[in-house]
């Protein structure tokens, strides 16, 4: 058996799975403080495991920013994240007594992963994420790729639109970087609704699709990846793809000419053909290769 997590701000996803990736059983947890959370996470395998047998190895996709590097005392350790209380919080303490393999990687990347497996023929594919943050996770020929850390793709600053300036931006660090003025909770703290609920304001829907073009053509000047996924809420926001394409195509203005760059975007930024469950196969996939890498 293989032991599953999906770590998300607002609730974790715990699955127990042979080690062949078909999933047994899973379960829901909502995220509290730390300790209180790793407690009802660790009962859960154990309990998984006392029905099903023994877990072999762990593979976490987690919210962050978190300490990747394995070679780093401090790996799985969440790092400078906003979250209160999670800072220095450690996977690795949190799922010791199963003494198994443990990868941990952003939930992005773990998305990536997966939907990397799912793109034949795409040697690079960039997912990424908008929902209460936004982060991309980059995948090259079944690897993601990485710094010394994840990247922060959320955390970068896109050109203001014209016009577009009596809202700060709600990013505790930068105030207006593209998580500040695009997130989830940032569309809240400047009209009070949910985008999908703002359907009697084009506007939004623009503002919003502009802010992440510029993510989507960054991410093709800087890694000229074979395709663009972007999930999480506020991607279901109805006509958000739609614009998003429409604005990529117009900040790239013609300047990438090749086949994967087909016109309007419409197979080069797609949807998850996971869906919501990218997190979660992301997190099965990472627990298979802590098993294979331990032999
Ligand atoms: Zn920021």
């Amino acid at each position: 058996m293989i032991g599953a997590i999906e770590a998300g701000g607002t609730k974790f996803i715990c699955a127990l799975a042979e080690a062949g990736g078909t999933v047994i059983e899973r379960t829901r947890i909502a995220t509290h403080a730390p300790e209180a959370t790793f407690a009802e996470v660790a009962a859960y395998f154990r309990a998984a495991a006392a029905r099903h047998g023994p877990i072999a190895a762990f593979g976490i996709g987690s919210f962050g920013p978190l300490d990747i590097d394995p070679a780093s005392p401090r790996y799985g350790c969440f790092t400078t994240t906003p979250k209160p209380g999670w800072s220095g919080a450690s996977w690795l303490a949190a799922l010791a007594e199963f003494a198994v393999p443990i990868r941990v990687d952003s939930d992005v990347s773990a998305a990536a992963l997966a939907e990397a497996g799912q793109a034949p023929g795409c040697r690079t594919l960039a997912y990424t994420t908008v929902g209460t943050g936004i982060g991309t996770g980059i995948v090259q020929d079944g690897a993601s790729l990485r710094g010394f850390s994840h990247f922060e793709s959320g955390h970068f600053y896109p050109a203001r639109r014209a016009g577009d300036d009596d809202f700060a931006g709600s990013c505790p660090y930068h105030g207006d970087c593209l998580e500040g003025l695009a997130s989830g909770p940032a569309i809240i703290a400047r009209w009070g609704r949910s985008l999908d609920q703002l359907d009697d304001d084009p506007g939004a829907v623009e503002t919003v699709a502009r802010y992440i073009a510029h993510l989507a053509a960054s991410l093709v000047l800087l890694h000229m990846p074979d395709r663009l996924i972007f999930g999480g809420g506020v991607m279901h926001a109805r006509g958000l793809l739609e614009e998003l394409r429409a604005q990529t195509e117009a900040l790239l203005a013609g300047y990438i000419v090749h086949p994967r760059l087909d016109p309007g975007l419409v197979d080069y930024i797609a949807a998850p053909v996971l869906g919501d469950d990218a997190g979660l196969s992301g997190a099965i996939l990472l627990a298979r290769k802590a098993l294979a890498a331990a032999g």
